[in-house]
């Protein structure tokens, strides 16, 4: 099938009590690693760029692998969606070459001009029929080489979140409770401290709308040993326990953002492939190879004990 956008998907993990993966993409084998896993546990998939992902690889190359996908699997419906996208052009850039789905971040500017950008994006986006996904509050942690520091994060206003959605017309909204982009997520703090309060507030004053987490990684402690053991140096990295994301799947919280997991279970296998297994190994496809079946294995994990998404298409 075409690609889709988020409108049904959504509104289906809403009513049915699960979320969706959002997973992102950057080359052939991530794309392959989390559609197989998807298809193969017949759970819907969201493929996201970030900003960054698009200078590294340019749109045409992530679009046409997406296309490949979907060719692969006609049966699996798949968003390709924007994450972060910094601004209207980009935005606009990525609709224009076929993405269904795009974020607006313009959390780090005012709540006027948050708005006004947001909607600006809706309105270019709906008659196209793509989702649009907006963000209030501001979530700390390292994206996409862009650090916001725990100071300068705050958490989402529920009243203004109901004003915010209302004035755009978003689809979904990005809200900061507490978590973190990155593998460091609660340096110094240890644990997760969930502000679960205003996840409930905005679910009362937005009844059935989709609401997104980012900064939703779990950082197995596995992935960090296996890294350090093999030659790598990740310390003091921590993330969300995949019992609180699973409770979270069955509330308001739509779409689960996913990507530093992905990063950590890849480098994990590479390294270990490369150190222990085959020091003489040269050619790519055995390492790439490896980095597939890790990105397909740690995604069914997901699907099966954090979003509940197996079996709904
Ligand atoms: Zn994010």
């Amino acid at each position: 099938m075409p690609l889709v956008n988020t409108k049904k998907m959504l509104e289906e993990a809403y009513s049915g009590g699960y979320a969706v993966g959002a997973f992102n993409i950057s080359n052939m084998e991530t794309v392959q690693g989390i559609t197989t896993a998807c298809s193969e546990l017949r759970s819907p998939a969201i493929l996201q760029v970030s900003p960054g992902a698009i200078r590294h690889s340019s749109p045409t190359y992530l679009t046409k692998l997406v296309e490949a996908a979907i060719f692969t699997y006609p049966d699996l419906p798949v968003v390709l969606h924007l994450d972060h996208g910094p601004d209207f052009d980009i935005c606009k850039n990525c609709i224009d070459m076929g993405f269904t789905s795009v974020m607006i971040d313009g959390s780090n500017l005012s709540y006027e001009e948050n708005v006004s950008l947001t909607k600006s994006v809706v309105d270019y986006a709906h008659p196209k029929g793509v989702t649009v996904e907006g963000e209030l509050g501001r979530i700390s942690g390292m994206e996409d080489k862009i650090s916001t520091a725990r100071n300068e994060s705050f958490y989402t206003e529920p009243a203004q979140a109901e004003d915010f959605v209302k004035k755009t017309g978003v689809d979904s909204l990005a809200i900061a409770i507490g978590t973190s982009h990155g593998v460091y997520k609660f340096k110094g703090e240890r644990k997760a401290q969930l502000r679960f309060d205003i996840l409930e507030e905005i679910q009362k004053r937005l009844p059935k709308f989709p609401i997104v987490l980012h900064g939703s990684s779990s950082i197995n402690p596995k992935f960090i040993k296996d890294i350090n053991k093999f030659g790598g140096k990740i310390q003091y990295a921590s993330g969300m326990p995949e019992e609180i994301l699973n409770k979270l799947s069955k509330t308001a919280v739509c779409k689960i953002n996913i990507d530093s997991d992905l990063r950590l279970a890849i480098t994990a296998a590479i390294r270990k492939y490369l150190f222990l297994d085959h020091p003489c190994e040269f050619d790519p496809r055995g390492y790439f190879g490896i980095a597939r079946k890790a990105v397909e294995g740690l995604v069914a994990h997901k699907i099966k004990e954090v979003l509940g998404s197996e079996d709904k298409i």
